[in-house]
């Protein structure tokens, strides 16, 4: 499947054109570990719905860092000029922020894994044996539902792959719902966003339900004033479509914004939609990241890098809002 990328630059202007294969989900790109140290759940099919049940416990541990999918981004991209956004303040006066969520805001990426190992193990899915964090990375991660539906279940009726998927979701919200954790230093940035009145959005390739379970579970809801979901906008990422959103919706620029994201997809999106990223180095890789175009890579919010970039940009918009 293939599909037009465009890319703009900070004007919002069309700079270039592209192809590319389909979107990515924004979920990380990523390799685990094959330990077989993830807990036995109860079984799957008793009621994925359901919120009674005690969801196992889920070790991020189990995670081992790796480049993963890098080859379902365009190599066009890697063409796209970074120099304007070598800092964070090159975007002062500062209005907003945008951020992802899986991976960004907090580590969901084991809960996806394992809510497709057990449900497809337990429907017999090859041959019974559990699939592989190298399988689940080569072909569940970093896809939309839609597009699994085709991958892991080419035979049969669209309805039936929709409803595993619907019921693969569930599970994941299950689970997440007793084990989501934040990013670390999550709450001191939020406060700090806050303080300095920033406008924030969410934007994400999640489906709904889930995107807005974990803004929930983070206690974010009454932080951000907008959520993009991805699948309902023309194109999700790693298109710009779910970023120029949001700041459409905010009614702010993208020269006084910038993004955090954690996946390839994502940073190439907030790259292609005219801002600087900030890379959460969660599970990807610190080189991917930049590589991808991220103008600066924390491994999450306390890191003093980070601070010192803020305070920084911080600065700058004070004595910009003086100057003017
Ligand atoms: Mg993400």
């Amino acid at each position: 499947m293939s599909d037009e990328v465009t890319i703009i630059n900070e004007e919002n202007e069309v700079v270039e054109s592209l192809t590319t294969d389909s979107a990515d989900s924004g979920y990380n790109s990523k390799t685990y570990n094959n330990s077989n140290n993830l807990p036995v759940s109860s079984p799957v099919n008793s009621a994925p719905t359901g919120v009674e049940d005690s969801a196992p416990h889920i070790d991020g541990s189990v995670l081992a860092r790796c480049s993963g999918r890098v080859s379902k981004t365009p190599s066009h991209f890697k063409d796209y000029d970074l120099s304007l956004h070598s800092s964070l303040a090159s975007v002062a006066p500062l209005e907003a922020i945008l951020f992802d969520i899986d991976g960004t805001l907090c580590d969901s990426d084991p809960i996806h894994y394992y809510a497709f190992r057990e449900m497809l193990q337990e429907i017999g899915f090859n041959g019974g044996e559990p699939i592989t964090e190298e399988f689940f990375v080569k072909n569940c991660s970093g896809m939309h539902n839609e597009e699994l539906c085709h991958v892991l279940f080419p035979d049969w009726d669209i309805e039936r792959a929709r409803k595993f998927m619907d019921d693969k979701e569930a599970m994941f919200r299950r689970i997440a719902s007793e084990q989501l954790k934040p990013v670390t230093g999550l709450e001191k940035l939020c406060k700090w966003v806050e303080d300095q009145g920033f406008k924030r959005a969410a934007v994400t390739n999640a489906p709904r339900p889930n995107a807005e379970l974990m803004i929930s579970l983070l206690g974010l809801e009454d932080f951000f004033e907008l959520l993009v979901i991805g699948s309902e906008c023309d194109r999700a990422k790693p298109f710009p479509d779910p970023y120029l959103k949001a700041l459409q919706g905010l009614g702010v620029s993208s020269e006084h914004s910038f993004i955090f994201e954690d996946s390839v997809s994502g940073i190439k999106a907030g790259v292609a939609a005219g801002m600087p990223v900030v890379g959460l180095a969660t599970r990807n890789p610190e080189k991917l990241l930049s590589d991808a175009g991220a103008t600066l890579v924390v491994e999450d919010y306390g890191h003093s890098k980070l601070w010192t970039a803020l305070e920084e940009l911080e600065k700058k918009t004070e004595e910009v809002k003086v100057a003017n």
